[in-house]
């Protein structure tokens, strides 16, 4: 059979600062693609909303949740806890919807050891300077976060060979990167290991 019809699970990870947010909004123009909203431990920020940019959490509910079999994976991310619930995701893919998780490296790979046909892109920022000042523009952290943050990215950065794909956010160019985001789950989809279905009968 065919894996075209069920929604697949794309993990998108990349440095704090890299304007994830504002590329996968463009990703979600497309009716096909869902977000999976995430529970943390983190104090909600001044752009924060409960139940839309995260699940906002006391540590000894997150726990609960995780004791409870709730999350698909969990990590823990400077000093807080953040993780994926189990049952949208698998509610959105039966119903063929592409769900994204955003979340940090530790918990992709995680998911990259539970679901093999999940697609894994890492979006990297256009250089070092442009994340730096990013991470500076925002205001919203002191600067010993940002430091911390600064030596998380480049942790991070690291690992995007661990990727299926590399789509880089130019300075104005989210929506191109969405679109390059897009291609690469489409692309996905025409791999012999999801079409052998289509040209089976062929072989019998
Ligand atoms: P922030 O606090 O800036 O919103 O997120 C910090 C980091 O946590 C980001 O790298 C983000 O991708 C990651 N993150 C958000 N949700 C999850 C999640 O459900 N699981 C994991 N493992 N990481 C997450």
């Amino acid at each position: 059979m065919s894996n075209n019809t069920k929604g697949r699970l794309v993990v998108v990870s990349g440095p704090s600062g890299v304007g994830k947010g504002t590329v996968l909004e463009y990703v979600l123009k497309r009716d096909d693609f869902v977000y999976s909203v995430s529970a943390t431990t983190r104090k909600p920020r001044d752009i924060d909303e409960d139940g839309v940019t995260y699940f906002f959490k006391q540590r000894e509910e997150f726990e609960a949740m995780i004791a409870g079999g709730e999350l698909i994976e969990y990590a823990e991310y400077n000093g807080n806890y953040y993780g994926t619930p189990k049952f949208f995701v698998e509610k959105m893919l039966s119903e063929g919807k592409n769900v994204i998780l955003e979340i940090e490296v530790k918990g992709a790979m995680q998911i990259k050891k539970l679901v093999p046909d999940a697609v894994f892109v890492f979006i990297a920022p256009e250089s070092r300077k442009v994340l730096e000042d990013r991470l500076r523009g925002r205001g919203t952290e002191e600067e010993s976060v940002i430091a911390n943050r600064l030596a998380i990215a480049e942790r991070e950065i690291k690992c995007c060979l661990m990727y299926d794909y590399i789509v880089i956010n130019r300075q104005g160019g989210a929506e191109n990167c969405a679109e390059d985001i897009v291609s690469a789950v489409r692309a996905e989809n025409f791999r012999p290991v999801n079409m052998y279905g289509s040209v089976e009968e062929f072989f019998n």
